[in-house]
């Protein structure tokens, strides 16, 4: 899937239009960054939510957005730091958390992602024959990639394919907060991207472990949120999730032992143990998720 077209998902393209969706108030200047504490918040602009955390030698950013935000973050974030150590983490390799990177690299930011990111950055951008402008994590890993910035520990870690093959989630671990990419839509239906290695199934458990990993004082940053829930919260919103997509895998799955059609196990328009969650557009909706868990569980058997 190109670029425009999980936007025209997200309700970001209407005719050819990039329109701001309500939830983003971009400001002339600098953009719309804000703060969690004094030295790390977030940056909505357009596209998946980046994170930032800022210290005297250190800016640590977290995903990238497109060329146009990731310009207004670069020239906004001075007002918070400007450290000669830059680092940018991907969380996945979408269109809207990784288009930005070419203007990071630019201004010296090392890019770093999980193993899996680049490989899948590339086979998009082959298919949508755009290799040439790509610009990938240089440094990856497998597992976990941690760095030490004196005053923060700033942990990736990799917990097995979710909402793609190649998320991770970025903790900050003394502040206590962590940056979740797409791993959370925040009362929207998600994407799940399984061309791109996505497991409904191992989505849960990832959101399960994390929200062992954390405690009641934990704060998220989500690549997304409705406008009523934003794009921040707290360990029952990781549950939240969670729970959902449970409900997801076992209405499909009593679908499917029912012997129900794709078409009879599709036809509801909302689970209603899950009245607050919104479709942004025919691919990010109910049927599509159905339609998703139908295929992760036809798969299996
Ligand atoms: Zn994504």
């Amino acid at each position: 899937m190109n670029r425009k077209t999980f936007l025209r998902q997200l309700g970001y393209v209407t005719a050819g239009t990039i329109l701001t969706p309500p939830l983003l108030k971009l400001t002339k200047q600098n953009g719309p960054f804000f703060r969690m504490n004094s030295d790390i918040g977030y940056f909505t602009g357009r596209g998946g939510t980046i994170g930032w955390f800022v210290t005297p030698d250190a800016v640590v950013v977290v995903d990238s957005q497109f060329q146009n935000s990731a310009e207004d973050f670069i020239s906004g974030i001075t007002d918070y730091g400007t450290g000669p150590t830059r680092i940018l983490f991907n969380t996945h390799h979408h269109g809207d958390h990784v288009s930005g990177n070419g203007v990071f690299s630019s201004e010296n930011y090392q890019i770093i992602a999980h193993e899996n990111v680049p490989i899948l950055q590339r086979r998009v951008a082959e298919a949508q024959g755009n290799i040439d402008s790509m610009v990938a994590a240089e440094i990856t890993f497998d597992d976990s990639y941690s760095i030490d910035l004196g005053t923060e520990q700033v942990t990736a870690r990799y917990y097995g394919s979710a909402h793609t093959g190649g998320d991770s989630v970025i903790w900050f671990e003394n502040k206590n907060i962590a940056h979740m990419g797409d791993l959370v839509f925040n009362r929207w239906y998600p994407f799940i991207d399984l061309e791109g290695g996505a497991s409904i199934q191992g989505w849960i458990e990832l959101l399960e472990t994390v929200a062992e990993e954390a405690n009641r004082e934990t704060r998220f940053i989500f690549g997304h949120g409705n406008v009523d829930f934003g794009v921040t919260g707290d360990t029952s919103d990781i549950l939240y999730m969670r729970d959902f997509l449970s409900k997801l895998l076992d209405h499909t799955s009593e679908g499917l032992t029912a012997g129900q059609s794709i078409d009879e196990i599709t036809n509801i328009d909302q689970f209603k143990e899950f009245p607050d969650h919104q479709s942004a557009g025919a691919r990010l909706s109910l049927t599509a998720n159905i339609t998703a868990a139908y295929e992760e569980l036809s798969s299996e058997t």
